[in-house]
């Protein structure tokens, strides 16, 4: 059995970098990049909001980089998914089916999944469909687009759309959105703005690329069929924490909760708000010598970049926990 000072579970942005970090500190990294690595970006054409690539670099690129660099470091990376978690104690055990891995700590950076309607669109990734419109609005400068859902962050690919579309409409489930009143505000004050309310999309069609869209009036159900050169996905995030349910505390959906997020949601914690900078480990899950990271944590903005400097954040306190707590070991 392989015993290393640090498991990272998980290989996208986050977990490479908290890698680099605890490599570059010579511990002996062992990152369990699952069977498909790289996480969302691997799904990603071009990336170009992430520093440092003045014409951007493709996803599954920067991904082979950030990995090429935590290997540079010293990180050994499988291409396989953890089984099965025993995080308690001083030493944290971790399968990869029947083999048995060992650590003194353990970095869950199992990300999230974008929720897709399931209507085949995942084929036209990188081809007209986009569950990110942060990072992919640019591209439709002068297009006719859709947004699908109500929440927030429809409202916010909305707006971002806005900014290069020719039109942007919204295809909705019911007759009112979800999101903050003021998101919905801007977004219906928006003259390049249409919404299709109580509708679902029942197709998207073209050859190769998106070029149009069935929708259905869910009441009426009358369907029509709109051109379309983008689909926005955005109907939410389902993070990966299956593994971890019933060991580490999460939030109402399935988001693992760390000392920051669990403090600024009002979760009873093991620390207080006025100890977070005392204890030292803003990224500690509620569990001691587990720390979490990136999509998996991080309802909100969910960026690559934002990802990697949660990586970051978390690597530091491994390391100073590790420094702290060595006399356990
Ligand atoms: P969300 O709030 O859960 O909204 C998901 C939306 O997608 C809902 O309108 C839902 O419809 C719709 N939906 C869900 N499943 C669907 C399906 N199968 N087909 C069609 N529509 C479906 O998720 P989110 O918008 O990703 O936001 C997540 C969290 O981040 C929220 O807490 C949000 O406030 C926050 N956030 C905040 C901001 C901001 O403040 N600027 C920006 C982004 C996100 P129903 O309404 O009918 O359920």
């Amino acid at each position: 059995m392989k015993h290393f000072d640090v498991i990272i579970i998980g290989g996208g942005p986050s977990g490479y970098t908290a890698a680099i970090y605890l490599g570059r500190s010579t511990l002996s990294v062992l990152v369990l990049a699952g069977a498909q690595p790289g996480g969302q970006l691997i799904f990603t054409t071009e990336v170009e909001n992430y520093p440092g690539f003045e014409k951007g670099i493709l996803g599954p690129d920067l991904m082979m980089a950030m990995e090429a660099q935590a290997k540079r470091f010293g990180a050994e990376v499988l291409y396989s998914q953890a089984t099965k978690v025993d995080l308690l104690g001083t030493v944290k055990k971790v399968w990869v089916g029947d083999t048995e891995y060992r650590s003194r700590v353990v970095i869950v950076s199992t990300g999230a999944s974008s929720k897709m309607i399931g209507i085949g669109e995942d084929k036209y990734i990188g081809r007209g469909v986009s569950t990110c419109a942060v990072c992919d609005a640019a591209f439709y400068k002068g297009k006719k687009t859709f947004v699908v859902g109500g929440g927030d962050a429809a409202m916010e690919d909305t707006l971002a759309l806005t900014k290069f579309a020719a039109e942007v409409t919204i295809i909705h489930r019911r007759d009112e959105f979800r999101a903050s009143k003021i998101m919905q505000k801007r977004v219906l004050e928006n003259p390049k703005v249409k919404v299709v309310w109580n509708s679902e999309v029942l197709e998207i069609n073209g050859d190769p690329v998106v070029s149009s869209i069935k929708v259905k009036n869910i009441k009426t159900e009358k369907v029509e069929t709109f051109p379309a050169d983008g689909v926005f996905v955005a109907i939410g995030h389902v993070p990966t924490t299956t593994i971890f349910e019933g060991k580490l505390e999460l939030d109402e959906k399935g988001f693992l909760l760390i000392t920051q997020t669990a403090l600024m949601s009002g979760t009873k914690w093991r620390v207080s708000d006025k100890d977070i900078w005392k204890d030292g480990y803003p990224t500690m899950t509620s569990v001691e010598g587990v720390f979490g990271c990136g999509d998996v944590v991080d309802y909100r903005y969910k960026q690559a970049v934002t990802a990697a400097g949660m990586g970051c954040q978390a690597a530091l306190d491994a390391d100073k926990y590790l420094m702290e707590h060595a006399s356990k070991y």
